[in-house]
């Protein structure tokens, strides 16, 4: 048997993380991993309480290690914090809370709030104890998001918040929410928002399951009536939303795009859909490979794939190398979203038919339907694939800026849908 973590680079805290694991992971948790015991690591997979074992990871700060101990971190610097978070990935250890808040809400956190507000909001988020949901999209504003109108006004060291909110993917589970509120209507709309840490059990706040076509619950219209959110909870100064937000999105853009490592949730488990391997196994399968244009359809979904994978691994290594970030960033959320929906595409002509009957009881035929029906939000979800291609065309080929007629106009002086 060999210890798969005895290379890993050394880092403070290492003999009590190790003593840790030995406390929350079962019996032959250890020996399963050492010998590549896939089938026993499942089986005890099936025992396990994963939020307890977030929970005990994140009050001890190994879930984002490389935050302030104050703000339920450890104080590592990145590299160590890497090698302690490598060291859970070899033993395959639960880490991960549930929703956007390690992913999303964490960094802008990071970024933008107060010691004091980060001392109130990221030790329950890494701890999973909070977990969180997106509040931007409005029934009015949802390419053009700065056109919100929810609003947010001040009453003392509260704010009181009314308006709706919508697709709120995880609203129908989550305990916090990233808010985005108007605070100034007589300022330009990007200049008058401020961003909130909201609490979603307060008072007034409504939640309204939506079922998505493939029959799942996913996201939520949220209505809020005079909620009351403490000015402690404020992420960055009172009008300085909108750059907050731009962290969030920056932050949503790059998991969905396929270039983060995987780390947490890979962005094929987060896009959904059927993965390539399990496509080529049905069609070879089905005999559906004998078929040429399917052939060739599984072999440029291939070829993408693999394109994909190496405009990751650029991206990575201009990371790496300390370097800028590239066009990769952009033009991957477009591709990822584009290949993803062309594979579930591929898939059901490889089936034919059995995609759209099968027989009674057959579960499993019914996901390839549901799968395919999933990743048409591929290129919604995010920002749509057209906002992106004017990201791509604007910031990176440098192309004259979408014309705006109200640029610089109050808020409360251009038109909403
Ligand atoms: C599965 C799913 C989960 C989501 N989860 C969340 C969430 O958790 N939180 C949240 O806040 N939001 C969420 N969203 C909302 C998502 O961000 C919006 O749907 C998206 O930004 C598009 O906004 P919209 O639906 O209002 O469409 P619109 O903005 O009305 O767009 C309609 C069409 O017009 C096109 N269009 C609009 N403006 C332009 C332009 N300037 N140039 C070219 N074309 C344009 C769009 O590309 C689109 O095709 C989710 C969406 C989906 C599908």
């Amino acid at each position: 048997m060999t210890d798969p973590t005895a290379e890993l680079p050394d880092f403070p805290g290492r003999d009590e993380l190790t003593a840790l694991l030995v406390e929350v992971l079962p019996d032959g948790w250890r020996q399963a991993v050492e010998q590549g015991d896939e089938a026993s690591v499942l089986e005890l997979r099936a025992t396990i309480d994963n939020p307890a074992i977030v929970r005990t990871l994140g009050e001890a700060g190994w879930v984002a290690p490389h935050y302030a101990p104050a703000h339920g971190g450890r104080g590592l610097s990145r590299a160590e914090a890497r090698n302690a978070l490598t060291l859970l990935q070899v033993w395959e250890v639960p880490h991960v809370p549930r929703g956007s808040g390690l992913p999303l809400a964490a960094p802008t956190i990071s970024e933008w709030a107060s010691d004091s507000t980060k001392a109130r909001l990221l030790p329950k988020l890494l701890s999973g104890e909070e977990r969180w949901c997106q509040l931007f999209s409005e029934p009015g504003a949802g390419s053009d998001m700065a056109s919100l109108a929810t609003t947010a006004v001040r009453d003392g060291d509260e704010w009181i918040i009314n308006g709706q909110k919508v697709w709120t993917t995880f609203g129908h589970a989550a305990e916090m929410a990233m808010l985005i509120a108007r605070t100034d209507p007589d300022a330009a709309k990007h200049r008058g928002i401020t961003y909130f840490g909201m609490d979603m059990r307060a008072p007034g706040v409504e939640v309204r399951p939506l079922i998505n076509m493939a029959g799942q619950l996913e996201f939520n219209e949220i209505f809020l009536t005079d909620v009351r959110v403490p000015d402690l909870n404020r992420i960055g100064e009172v009008g300085e939303g909108w750059r907050a937000a731009m962290t969030t999105l920056g932050a949503e853009r790059h998991a969905l795009s396929g270039l983060r490592k995987k780390k947490r949730k890979s962005s094929d488990e987060i896009l959904g859909g059927k993965p390539l391997q399990e496509v080529l196994a049905m069609a070879v399968d089905s005999g559906a490979t004998h078929e040429p244009t399917t052939r060739q359809a599984l072999a440029r979904r291939h070829i993408e794939g693999q394109l994909l994978s190496l405009t990751a691994q650029r991206a990575r290594a201009r990371a790496a190398a300390g370097q800028p970030a590239g066009p990769e960033g952009s033009i991957s959320k477009i591709a990822k979203a584009a290949s993803n929906q062309r594979l579930q595409e591929t898939a059901l002509a490889a089936l034919g038919a059995d995609a759209t009957a099968w027989p009674e009881g057959d579960d499993g035929a019914g996901q390839w339907i549901e799968q395919f029906l999933r990743t048409r939000a591929n290129s919604i979800e995010g920002g749509t694939s057209e906002i992106q291609r004017n990201i791509v065309g604007e910031r990176v080929l440098g192309l004259p800026r979408e014309p705006d007629p109200y640029k610089g106009a109050a808020w409360k002086d251009t038109p909403r849908s």
